[in-house]
């Protein structure tokens, strides 16, 4: 299909994104890696009047230790977070997660701002920053404010995100090389999630898991997250991973084999991460 008619910016700052968006309102439509924009415009789901492109803005290109965290711009591709010495050493669980994401296509393009705005309940990274307890930077002409992840979806492809901001940074403790894992079970390689789980065993030793299609939104798991810090054993934490949650149907599962497949994928990932 083709999209409606639209025009085409690319602003060579962030003030000037942010100047277009004021600008424009309802009417303009962010484009960083597009991989999940264009098919929803060609299906006619959304038909901007005006598309700002932020895809090669240098300026929300980076990975860079600051403090305690990693900042990472918002139009930083996942190909560059797999490579990223600094996350390697600094925040091993997402180059790992942006790994199993989509082909080398996908990866070369898609970038992890747009996978946090997007905010799809079957993304990959979403998951991994609410593991991480990441922070969402959002920038607009009334400034700048940080939005901790676990405030940031509200709902399917909905966030706290208003119109006329821009997503400009993610930030994620330095939780080190080790002690996390990523679970993420497809029927065939590159395929999205039918769930998925990711570990991160955070700074004060507590240990997270953010899981992938299991509700509305990307969620936690509190319960097997609040059996591990009494002192349970992985399995009986891991078995308790479905809790509170509610997963989808579609032509991949029915809720109750994505209730059962969560359990033995926490389980999996657990291991990993405590190995
Ligand atoms: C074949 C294929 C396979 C895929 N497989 C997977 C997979 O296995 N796992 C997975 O997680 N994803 C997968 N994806 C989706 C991919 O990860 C997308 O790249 C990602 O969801 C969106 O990132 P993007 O940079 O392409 O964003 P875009 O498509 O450019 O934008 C997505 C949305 O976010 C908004 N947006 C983008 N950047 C910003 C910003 N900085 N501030 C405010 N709003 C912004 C846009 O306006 C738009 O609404 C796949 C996509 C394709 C085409």
């Amino acid at each position: 299909m083709i999209p409606v008619g639209f025009d085409y910016e690319r602003p060579q700052t962030v003030d000037a994104a942010i100047a277009l968006l004021a600008e424009h309102g309802d009417g303009a439509t962010v484009l960083a890696g597009g991989h999940s924009l264009l098919p929803v415009m060609k299906l006619r789901l959304a038909a901007p009047e005006i598309v700002i492109d932020i895809g090669r803005l240098a300026e929300l290109n980076y990975i860079r230790v600051d403090g305690d965290e990693v900042a990472i711009g918002a139009a930083t591709r996942y190909r560059d977070l797999v490579i990223s010495d600094v996350l390697a050493a600094e925040c091993a669980l997402l180059p790992a997660v942006a790994r199993t994401v989509g082909d080398p296509q996908v990866r070369h393009r898609g970038t992890l701002g747009g996978a946090i705005a997007h905010a799809d309940p079957a993304g990959d990274l979403p998951a991994a920053v609410l593991a991480l307890d990441g922070t969402v930077v959002l920038r607009s002409p009334r400034g700048e404010r940080k939005v901790p992840i676990t405030e940031f979806y509200t709902g399917v492809f909905s966030s706290v995100k208003e119109p006329d901001e821009l997503v400009v940074e993610i930030r994620v403790p330095r939780t080190g090389a080790t002690g996390w894992a990523y679970e993420k079970f497809t029927r065939r390689s590159n395929d999205w999630a039918i769930v998925a789980v990711a570990v991160a065993t955070m700074p004060d030793g507590a240990t997270h898991l953010g899981l992938v299609n299991m509700g509305g939104t990307p969620l936690r798991a509190s319960a097997t997250e609040a059996a591990l810090a009494e002192g349970k054993s992985i399995e009986e934490a891991a078995a308790l991973a479905a809790e509170g949650t509610e997963p989808p149907t579609d032509s991949h599962g029915t809720p109750e084999y994505r209730n059962h497949l969560v359990t033995v994928l926490a389980k999996r990932a657990l291991k990993t991460a405590s190995a």
